[in-house]
Formats: structure tokens, sequence, C-alpha cells
């Protein structure tokens, strides 16, 4: 038995912003937390690394946007705010353009009549999706297709291919719909009430993480039946993949990114931080860190730019059933597919869970396969440390099992 279990209330699986909040919550109440992580970072994909004259965003550029104060004061409570509005600008035929897509964008595109017909529509916003099937009535419909040709053709299609690749087709409507075309010329990236950048992110989840009723443990790959049965019927909360936690199935598909950091000494758009280049290129998206840091766009050391490029993500089972995984399990891909793999993991971890006598809760990005933001990880991460602390109670209170 590697770890002292008769000394914990909880055990949480992953040190991301999923396990931190929930050990948090649990601490603040006074549990004592066990927390398993598979790096030796805490925070997930939030870390940020040093080089190139300051810190960057590890994973990839996160912008904090979210509408919930609760979730915000709850944030706050770790870390102090910069204010920050990202915008974001895209190459069409050798022209930088807003995304998501609006008023200017489809004025450079097609002409400012174009632009009015849309706006005249009166809707606010419009996603891809509807562009394609909406009816639209006959004084807009010619312009309606223009649009749909357009930025099919410059924004949607080749992000989507070479974001996703050979997944492209199978993914739900709700990927396209999540970046949506506007009707005004609003050129932010979010919309949201709280928009701002935590001084550091590795202030942020170290400040979150340090309680003295947390302990953190790195962990390689441990016996989970062993750990779960160790643990006791005590809850466990589980952030990692279920594909780390069930090795009877094939793996979970996830997409990878592999991020490149480089000095440069010249950026087209000092107003945008990510420069998308849906359609040209190795690249999906450039980011300015000098801009996304608070360092100004560029500096004398010149501009620091991280670039992404999508790819698979390769992993294989080892004769163990351990996952071996050579490069990041970063975006769960959303369609029918993988929902159907996922609810079948779920069926048999809860089976297992159940077997060994143990009470796990999957969450977060990887437990529940669903593309989360920081705030919908946060929000996950809460109402699942009240599931908890009901069973926790009820348990108290009868000594009764309860099904949450
Ligand atoms: C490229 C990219 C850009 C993003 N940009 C934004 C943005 O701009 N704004 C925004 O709001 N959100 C953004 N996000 C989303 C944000 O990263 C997530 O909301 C957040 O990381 C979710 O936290 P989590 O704890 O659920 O998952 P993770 O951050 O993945 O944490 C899971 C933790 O579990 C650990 N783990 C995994 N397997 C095991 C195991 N077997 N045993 C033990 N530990 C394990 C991992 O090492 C990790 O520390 C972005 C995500 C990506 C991938």
């Amino acid at each position: 038995m590697p770890y002292p279990y008769h000394d914990f209330d909880l055990l949480v699986v992953g040190a991301g912003l999923t396990g931190l909040t929930i050990g948090r919550l649990a601490a603040d109440d006074g549990l004592r937390v066990l927390v398993l992580e598979a790096r030796d970072t805490i925070g997930g994909n939030l870390v940020e690394s040093e080089g190139h004259g300051g810190a960057y965003h590890k994973y990839g550029p996160h912008i904090f946007h979210c509408n919930d104060e609760r979730i915000f004061n709850f944030l706050s409570r770790f870390t102090e705010w910069r204010p920050y509005q990202h915008k974001v600008r895209f190459w069409y035929r050798g022209k930088l353009l807003p995304l998501p897509i609006n008023y200017d964008t489809i004025t450079a595109m097609l002409g400012e009549a174009a632009a009015r017909a849309v706006a005249a529509t009166g809707l606010e916003t419009i996603t891809y999706a509807d562009l394609l099937n909406k009816s639209w009535p006959d004084d807009v419909r010619t312009v309606m297709s223009e649009l749909a040709e357009v930025a099919g053709r410059y924004v949607y299609k080749p992000y989507t291919q070479r974001m996703w690749g050979e997944w492209a087709d199978k993914l739900d409507a709700s990927v396209t719909s999540r970046v949506k075309i506007r009707t005004n010329n609003d050129d932010r990236y979010f919309t949201d009430r709280y928009q701002a950048m935590p001084f550091r992110y590795n202030d942020l989840v170290n400040n979150m993480g340090r309680h003295g009723g947390i302990t953190y443990e790195t962990c390689s790959a441990p016996d989970w039946a062993e750990v779960l049965f160790c643990f006791g019927g005590k809850p466990v909360v589980w952030t990692a993949s279920l594909d780390d936690f069930v090795d009877e199935l094939p793996l979970l598909p996830y997409r990878s990114v592999s991020f490149n950091t480089y000095i440069g000494f010249y950026w087209p758009d000092n107003m945008a931080a990510t420069i998308n280049t849906p359609d040209v290129g190795p690249f999906t998206r450039y980011s300015n860190m000098n801009m996304l840091m608070g360092r100004g766009a560029e500096k004398d050391g010149g501009v620091v730019v991280m670039t992404e490029r999508p790819m698979e993500h390769m992993a294989e089972r080892g004769s163990g059933g351990q996952i071996i995984r050579h490069n990041d399990a970063l975006y769960p891909i959303p369609c029918e597919e993988t929902r159907r793999l996922y609810d079948e993991y779920t069926r048999l971890a809860e089976a297992t869970a159940l077997a060994l006598g143990a009470k796990v809760w999957f969450a977060g990005r990887l437990g529940r396969y669903q593309y989360f933001d920081m705030h919908q990880a946060v929000a996950n991460a809460m109402s699942v440390y009240q599931e908890v602390a009901r069973y926790r109670a009820a348990k108290q209170d009868g000594g009764v099992d309860v099904t949450v």
C-alpha cells in the first residue's frame, strides 16, 4: 500500500484546475485531501514555463472569460487580475481581418452592402450551420449564401479540417457553432462579463493548491484497482482520462497539438494577440506571448511567438495495460462515435468501482471527455464537490450509501 490512505477523507486523481478546485473546496471544509498527479507540476494545462525572457503559457494560450460571478469570485481568492480583452485576426487573401467574423470582416470580404444586409436581419449572431441550412427570406438569401461560401472556404472548413484531421466530417455541429458570426463590429474574441488574465497562472494554481489539508504525490501509473480498493469507500474524484482507469476497451481518441515557441522580430497587428491562419501554412494559429503575459506587443528582446500545429494524439497500451502517451491528450473529440465509446467506458468504470467497494466521481475535461473552458471546469468541479459533500453527509447521518 504506497500511500497512508487512512489519513485522508478524499482522493483526487489529477491536479489540473478541476482537481485543484475540488481539493481546495474540500480542504476549506476541513477534509484531508490526497491528490495524485502524474506530472511533477500542479495546474494541468494552465501551467506556465519560463524561457525566451519571461513566462509563457506552456500548453497553448489560455484566456480567462466567464459570466458567472460565483466562479470569478472563487478564482479571485487566489489571484489578482490584469485587465485583458482578447482579439484575434485571420489571414484572408493577404489581409488581416477580425475573427469571429463581424461587420468589418464581411465588409472586407463581400462589400459594405452585404454587411448592411446581414446586419438588417436584426440577429446579433449567426452560426455557420444556420448560414448553410436556415431558410432565409428572399431579400437576404443571396448574401447569406455568399457569406456561407466565403466563410466556409476561408475559415470554417479549412480550420476544422486541420484542427480535427480525419475526424472533421464526423463532428457535432456544436463545434463550428462555438465561433459565431457577428452582425456588429465588436472585434473582441469573447463578449463575457468577466474577461481578465491572472497575473500568473502558476501563482493562481499554487495559491489554490497550497493548503495544509492537501497532500500531493506524484504518481506514475499505479495499480488503480489497488489504490481504489485501499481507499475503502471514501470519495474519490477522478479527473484523468477513463482509459487510464479501465483497460478493456480501445483507447479514447483525442486531438493533440504541437506547441513551438520562438523569438521573432515582427508582429503584424499590435491589437490582436492571436493570428489564425486557417487555410495557409503549417500552423493553425500564432500567439504573441508578450501581449498575453502583459509585457506589451513587442519588446527589446523581440516578440515571443507560440505556434500551434494540431495532430493526432499518439498512444498505446503497454504490456501491463498502462497507457504510453507519446504526446498530450488535449482535445476530446465531440461526435457520436466517441460518445458511445465514452458511455461504454463509464459503464465499465462504474462497475469496476462498485466491485472494488469504491465511490468514484468522474470530473473535468478528461474525466467527462468533454471540452471545458476554464470557467466550465470550475463550474463542473463545484457541482461534483457538492455531490461529494452530500454523499459524506448522508454516510455520516446513517451510514447509508447514496447514489448521486
Ligand atoms: C490548447 C488549449 C488551449 C486552451 N485555451 C483556453 C482558453 O483560452 N480559455 C479557457 O477558458 N480554457 C482554455 N483551455 C481549456 C483549459 O485548459 C481547461 O479548461 C482546463 O485545463 C481543464 O482542467 P482539468 O483539470 O479538467 O484538465 P487538465 O488541465 O488536463 O488536468 C488534468 C490533470 O490530470 C493529470 N493526469 C492525467 N492523467 C493522469 C493519471 N493517469 N494519473 C494522475 N494524474 C493524471 C494531468 O497531468 C493534469 O495535471 C484550453 C485548452 C487547451 C488544450
